[in-house]
């Protein structure tokens, strides 16, 4: 409780004790000794109640002041109060900034909070994902020093953020990137980059897809329409040229049944807005699923494989894409390796997170086609692939679905020795199974 200090009393008191002790002093003739004698007590009194504030303020771990009476002890009061108001004040300013931290950290994009003169103060998970920030380690780096783009870096100090601008993601060039500037607060930016990589893919996509389509549909089509036109001919068909007839549309409808359904699986991918940092997804599941599909698959080629999974190994993502990107890896390998081949599967954790990889010993392939598999409708060997009822679409979808989590088809392959297609998830997008005693 507060009691406000009273001038009027501490006069009255002191002069009450004053008066007392000059008379004590006048009685024993000894007034002017007994004036000294009060002076210096209160000289010591007060030099004794300024040395405990001093102990107090500086080495006490205590939050209470020392009591003392009069004047200091009131002292002692106003810094306790004053203290008491800062540290309310503090505590406010810390759920406030918890909130905002909380409020950034459920946006959909990548925040980052720079000072005026460029350098980071506080980024939030998805940029760290998004633009490969590590936290705590770039607080207080230039942020141009990290988004190294040459675009990102002159819009980031002409200082004219009235525009938005997109440039290639700094971890993924596959990714397109809307950056916007935001002045905020007092002498500080917010940073947010949005991921339009669909947006700009989506444009060139509807002028590939027409011409890409209607060439995989063509040969098909011209076989269907030749027998068609054949049998309009009215000519009487032998019944083993009809049963051959027969079993050639019936492939080539097949054909173009894989085709459209695969043009629709990667478009969905493509076209996708499902956040990839939302869900775990059960990768031992999946692979033991593909495991058994396989079996079936690999009856005819009689090929030894063997998983090797880490169990309790998760990542963040989409299912149905991951399991499209694991499965058409896994069939690739059967389909393209000489029948009786070695192949081999590995999910595994490792330093920078977790590995995937599929690993045949089968033809290989050769180092000019490599960097064009995952071109829609790229085959190495047109006449096998079909064969296989491949489309060519198979690794185009495997690049996109990784490219929307994040990460990258790596092949490494030799002529005669077999083939190794592989990608990595970093620490931020696995998660260990939590295990329930
Ligand atoms: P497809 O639907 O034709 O299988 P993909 O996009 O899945 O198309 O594969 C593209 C090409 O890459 C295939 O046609 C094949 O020539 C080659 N390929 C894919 N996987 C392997 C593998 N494990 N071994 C050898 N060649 C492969």
């Amino acid at each position: 409780m507060y009691y406000p200090f009273s001038w009027f009393k501490s006069l009255v008191k002191l002069s009450l004790v004053f008066l007392l002790v000059m008379l004590v002093g006048a009685y024993f003739d000894h007034a002017l000794l007994a004036w000294a004698g009060f002076m210096t007590s209160l000289v010591v009194i007060h030099y004794w109640n300024l040395f405990k504030l001093n102990q107090w303020l500086w080495y006490s771990k205590k939050i209470t002041p020392p009591t003392a009476r009069g004047i200091l002890g009131n002292i002692y009061d106003g810094i306790y109060y004053s203290q008491r108001r800062a540290r309310n004040k503090r505590k406010q300013l810390g759920v406030l900034i918890r909130r905002f931290k909380e409020g950034s950290e459920a946006l959909p994009d990548a925040v980052v909070v720079v000072d005026a003169e460029g350098h980071i103060f506080w980024c939030n998970r998805l940029a760290r994902l998004e633009l490969g920030l590590r936290w705590p380690e770039d607080s207080g780096r230039r942020l141009d020093n990290l988004i190294r783009h040459p675009e990102f870096v002159s819009f980031f100090n002409a200082g004219r953020f009235d525009y938005p601008i997109e440039v290639p993601s700094p971890i993924n060039m596959d990714k397109i990137l809307e950056y916007r500037i935001m002045p905020y607060g007092e002498q500080h930016y917010l940073l947010i980059a949005r991921d339009v990589t669909q947006l700009s893919q989506l444009e060139q996509m509807r002028k590939d897809f027409v011409a890409n389509v209607s060439h995989e549909l063509r040969t098909p089509l011209t076989v269907l329409t030749g027998y068609l036109e054949m049998f309009s001919m009215g000519k009487e068909i032998p019944p083993e040229f009809l049963k051959k007839a027969h079993g050639e549309m019936a492939s080539q409808a097949t054909r173009m049944q894989n085709l459209v359904e695969e043009l629709l699986t990667l478009s969905r991918i493509e076209a996708s807005s499902e956040r990839v940092y939302e869900k775990l997804v059960d990768v031992p599941a999946i692979l033991r699923t593909i495991e058994t599909e396989a079996a079936t698959l690999n009856k005819a080629k009689g090929h030894q494989i063997s998983f090797e999974i880490d169990s309790n190994l998760l990542v963040y993502g989409v299912e149905t894409e991951l399991r499209s990107a694991f499965s058409n890896l896994i069939f690739n390998a059967i389909h393209y390796t000489p029948s009786g081949g070695d192949i081999k599967v590995y999910w595994k954790a490792n330093v920078a997170g977790a590995r995937f990889s599929v690993k045949d010993n089968g033809d290989g392939i050769a180092p000019e086609h490599l960097s064009r598999l995952t071109e829609r409708f790229y085959r190495v060997d047109k006449a096998r692939s079909r064969k296989t009822g491949g489309s060519g679409l198979g690794l185009s979808i495997v690049k996109h679905v990784l490219s929307h989590h994040n990460s990258k088809l790596e092949i490494a392959s030799r002529v005669g020795e077999g083939s190794e297609f592989s990608f990595g998830f970093t620490k931020d997008m696995t998660a260990k199974r939590a295990l329930h005693a």
